[in-house]
């Protein structure tokens, strides 16, 4: 899933009766919801440290521990956005190899490289579109 799907899905899980009731939890969930790319797809792609975009942090264990980290600096509500935005990120990535175990569990991490398919996108944005109007007409 590219960055607009992504943001969707943030923007949908911020009407969770667990997360509404603070608009201080909506910047931690979007930051939250693209985090594993920032990190592993600059990594991957913009370092070429990792042959791909999806290792370091698209694990269960940077999931926890940033969580933790989150937590322990911000606070409960916004550690619970953060869970929630980069777990959101994570089950939506599963269309392709998601490592929940690296790097306890080995992985064949293939040559990748940063691609754009145009028509995903464009459902994306309009998914953004419509998660966006919903967003605005939803109850808070
Ligand atoms: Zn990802």
């Amino acid at each position: 899933m590219h960055i607009p799907g992504h943001l969707a899905i943030a923007l949908v899980q911020h009407r969770f009766p667990i997360l509404s009731k603070d608009k201080n939890t909506l910047k931690p969930l979007l930051m939250a919801s693209l985090f594993p790319d920032l990190v592993d797809k600059s990594l991957g792609y913009g370092f070429r440290i990792m042959p791909n975009g999806r290792h370091y942090a698209h694990n269960i264990f940077s999931l926890v521990g940033s969580t933790a980290f989150v937590t322990a600096v911000w606070g409960k509500k916004t550690g619970y956005a953060w869970f929630a935005g980069y777990s959101g990120h994570l089950i939506v990535d599963r269309n392709s190899l998601v490592p929940w175990l690296f790097p306890l569990q080995a992985y064949n991490f293939t040559q990748g490289r940063l691609t754009w398919d145009r028509s995903q996108l464009f459902k994306e944005m309009l998914f953004l579109f419509l998660a966006l109007i919903v967003y605005r007409l939803a109850p808070q």
